[in-house]
């Protein structure tokens, strides 16, 4: 394998990095290997996680976003059927499908950087290579990765203010009682 370049905006995870993800999660986020990319404010974005967490577990989604406002957002798109959309222009656009398989390879790559999970070794996330499942795992990719990587994350993060080429705080924003991990769906047992 070649190596790749180093993530661009990756910088150690602090413990006050720690408590603020598990205040953005509700939980502790665990298996956390660094802070692959941060808010305009410095609070963790999206963080980079080990294969295989301390139990034992496997978790493919190792470019995780914890930032709410962006969550939020992103939720709200998947909310408008733009997945489904985004995984038919995938089976008719070639220009678009073969970058999206190279963002696949790429997240498999960057992920045995850091470790193997038999389990998922073929698994990236988000609904990679042909599918769009989880606008959270795209942008996380690229917004860990820099533009350019994952064309579907690209374009995605391109639809929310504040959110492309720089991620720009929006901390304030977020709506008080709302939960923005209810609507995930990239968490580690999903996806296979
Ligand atoms: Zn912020």
């Amino acid at each position: 394998m070649t190596s790749l370049a180093p993530l661009p905006h990756e910088t150690p995870a602090s413990p006050s990095d720690l408590e603020i993800m598990r205040l953005q999660l509700g939980r502790d986020m665990r298996g956390v290997v660094s802070i692959a990319r941060r808010c305009g404010c410095g609070r963790p974005a999206v963080v980079r996680t080990a294969p295989r967490l301390e139990d034992g577990t496997p978790f493919p989604t190792s470019l995780y976003l914890t930032l709410p406002w962006l969550t939020l957002e992103l939720s709200r798109l998947e909310a408008t059927g733009l997945m489904a959309e985004l995984t038919e222009r995938l089976e008719s656009d070639e220009q678009l499908a073969a970058p999206y398989r190279a963002a696949h390879e790429r997240y498999l790559a960057r992920r045995a950087e850091i470790g193997e999970a038999e389990e998922v070794a073929h698994v990236s996330a988000g609904g990679m290579p042909t599918r769009v499942k989880c606008l959270h795992a795209l942008a996380g990719q690229s917004l860990a990765e820099g533009p350019g990587i994952n064309p579907v994350g690209d374009q995605v993060l391109a639809m929310i203010d504040g959110a492309a080429p720089e991620l720009v705080c929006r901390c304030q924003d977020e709506e008080p009682g709302t939960d923005p991990d209810e609507h995930r769906t990239d968490e580690g047992e999903e996806g296979r």
